[in-house]
């Protein structure tokens, strides 16, 4: 059950597609918008059921999972205060692709799925905005598909804490070795013997349902090329919307911006 939270508590930590809009859009639609609290392990909905509401995170971050027959999951995106899920609502609605499950806790923005679709359907900057997202998604996916077939778990793992540790913005991560092994569709046994290695170069710390990021740009070296595609492509989509932010809505001020973190927009 997600907790409703005072539009207060947001304000200081907007979601980068909403902070990004224009004044007026952005007033349009925050009657729709509802803060909420969302605990970590949450499934915000499965594979192949409708989509009610979108949640524009804040602070949590969002596991986007594809499913074996095995029941085996494997990760395709990550999402955080960068993005919303789910783009399907956007394409025709439909049920979802994926199952949606809650990475680490924290607030969101949540709205009726069909208020999204509505703005989108009005064309304007929430429509730019969320193709711009689109794009960006779609790149992930890909990536990720590359990523799953080339790069071996230590790549792997480096890579994807690092996307973990961008949306957070902290160092202690609130994620059990199950849980890692979980989205990335290896075995656990896989997972330990890659955190072993992380710890013995003293890039990261474990401790009981918890993953500490010790050394930054360790993690960066040893990750796999994905990473910085993925946040290339990320900043080139985020860049393009705030310049049309700015062409289109001339004589207004965009709402404040928070910036990629440094990795990613370093690439
Ligand atoms: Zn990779």
């Amino acid at each position: 059950m997600a907790i409703p939270l005072p539009h207060q508590a947001l304000a200081a930590s907007p979601n980068l597609l909403l902070s990004a809009l224009p004044p007026n859009d952005y007033q349009r639609i925050l009657p729709y918008l509802k803060p909420v609290a969302l605990e970590a392990g949450r499934t915000l909905y499965e594979a192949g059921q409708p989509i009610q509401r979108v949640y524009f995170p804040t602070e949590c971050t969002i596991s986007l999972l594809m499913s074996s027959a095995q029941g085996t999951d494997v990760e395709v995106n990550t999402v955080g205060r960068e993005g919303f899920v789910d783009v399907i609502t956007c394409l025709g609605g439909g049920p979802s692709l994926y199952r949606a499950m809650v990475l680490t806790k924290g607030r969101a923005w949540q709205m009726p799925a069909a208020m999204l679709k509505q703005e989108f359907r009005h064309g304007g900057m929430l429509h730019e905005l969320l193709l711009r997202y689109l794009q960006n998604i779609l790149a992930q996916s890909a990536q990720t598909a590359l990523c799953c077939r080339l790069h071996s778990v230590e790549e792997r793992l480096c890579c994807w804490l690092l996307s973990v540790h961008d949306r957070v913005e902290q160092d202690e991560l609130e994620l059990t070795q199950e849980l890692v092994a979980h989205v990335l569709g290896v075995r656990r046994v896989s997972v330990t013997e890659a955190m072993a290695i992380l710890r013995q170069a003293e890039l990261i710390r474990c401790t009981r349902g918890h993953i500490t990021v010790l050394d930054r740009v360790g993690l960066e070296r040893r990750a796999c090329e994905c990473y910085h595609a993925v946040g290339k492509n990320a900043q080139v989509a985020l860049q393009a919307s705030h310049a049309a932010t700015r062409s289109l809505i001339s004589t207004q001020q965009p709402m404040p911006l928070h910036h990629w973190s440094p990795a990613l927009t370093a690439a």
